[in-house]
């Protein structure tokens, strides 16, 4: 077994590739693998997996590459993600990806998904929506049949046709990816110094481009790590953050949320891979019916999630009693309509759950961390001294 430091070192070192060298080397093994490329938050990776693929999260650039021509393809007033990724685009990064998929979710996205099929990255460019009705004969029949065109798209390349018994192999694999995941923030809500909250994203990232096997064996590992002591205990606040399921806070930031006196126990930035809560149906004789009953009864909550009968609001108070969060800090992207959409209404019901929070604003690639750092600090102390 590997140390844990050298587990986190190339964790950090994967999840920050934007060459994706992980995926193209296991694409090479075998002619009739593919590489589907897919923006955050959510898609079943399952079926790419059962396809023969490998899905890889394309989370953005953060600050590891100059934007010039994103720049020209959009207006100013936008946030950043979708600059860095028609840069990687045009450049030679995505080079070998097979097809791409961009789940709805904004205007942003829709967008970028038309700029990838005119300038032809890719055999196929789907813009993967979700459904808005949550009745397995209505919006469910839907979301199958979005299912079987991604199928259909990768058919199309590599000519493998997807069985159930492959499906339910490929949704048990990630059955325990997700388990996996979760018992590490369990782990992380009892002893939080145990790893930080940087280490456990650069870990959730990694695993966003690489096949799920190893994924699953890192994450085995570093949970038999963890059963070990590490660090020690601080006294710092627990705070969950809530707001960055697209854009990804660049890693300064939640470095100084860490430093300033915070315990991130929970958080929503690499929630493609915490989207469903708990496990798939995995012995099911149509396996893409498990799926879509999944996404319609077992999603957490999102701005990508069409909340009807169940706010967020609600359920981020809970997730934050759960935590016993002392707080909650809302970290959204500058300009992600979704997030700060949402935000007013669930202040309100963090208010009236007497929670206290605070909030920022970032772009992927911010370099200045100082006045969020203070922000967070006073906040911490505040509750410290005050709550
Ligand atoms: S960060 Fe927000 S606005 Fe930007 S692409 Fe993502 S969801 Fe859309």
């Amino acid at each position: 077994m590997k140390s844990l430091e050298q587990i986190l070192s190339e964790c950090e070192e994967t999840a920050f590739d934007l060459n994706f060298k992980l995926a193209k080397k296991w694409k090479s093994e075998e002619a009739t693998r593919v590489i589907v490329g897919y923006l955050p938050t959510y898609i079943p990776r399952e079926i790419i997996h059962a396809a023969n693929g490998i899905s890889v999260g394309i989370m953005g650039t953060g600050d590891r590459k100059q934007i010039i021509k994103g720049d020209a393809y959009y207006q100013s007033y936008i946030c950043h993600l979708p600059r860095g990724i028609i840069e990687m685009a045009l450049d030679t990064n995505l080079d070998g990806f097979d097809g791409f998929l961009f789940p709805a979710i904004c205007d942003c996205v829709r967008n970028l998904s038309g700029m990838f099929k005119l300038s032809k990255k890719g055999q196929f460019q789907r813009y993967f929506d979700y459904p808005q009705n949550f009745e397995s004969s209505i919006g469910g029949k839907f979301y199958i049949q979005e299912l079987e065109k991604v199928l259909d798209d990768i058919f199309k390349i590599n000519g493998v046709r997807v069985t159930a018994k492959a499906l339910n192999h490929s949704i048990g694999l990630y059955n325990v990816n997700r388990q996996l995941i979760e018992k590490i923030y369990d782990i992380r809500q009892t002893s939080p110094w145990k790893l930080s909250a940087v280490e456990m994203y650069h870990i959730l990232r990694a695993g966003q481009c690489m096949p799920v096997e190893e994924h699953n064996e890192i994450l085995e590992q570093v949970f038999t790590h963890l059963q070990n002591e590490r660090g020690e205990p601080m006294d710092n606040i627990r705070v969950v953050v809530s707001g960055s399921f697209c854009e990804q806070p660049p890693i300064g930031l939640i470095k100084s949320i860490e430093l300033a006196g915070c315990y991130i126990v929970d958080d929503d930035f690499m929630l493609g891979s915490r989207f469903i809560q708990g496990d798939i149906k995995n012995n099911s004789e149509d396996p893409l019916h498990a799926l879509s009953e999944a996404y319609i009864h077992q999603s957490t909550f999102s701005s990508s999630y069409y909340d009807v009968g169940n706010p967020k609001g609600k359920r981020l108070v809970k997730l934050a009693r759960e935590r016993q969060s002392d707080g909650i800090i809302f970290c959204a992207a500058s300009f992600c309509d979704p997030a700060l959409l949402d935000r007013p209404e669930l202040q309100k019901e963090a208010d009236a759950a007497g929670i206290p929070h605070i909030n920022f604003q970032f772009h992927e690639n911010t370099g200045q961390f100082k006045i969020i750092k203070e922000q967070a600090g006073t906040f911490s102390d505040s509750i410290k001294l005050w709550a």
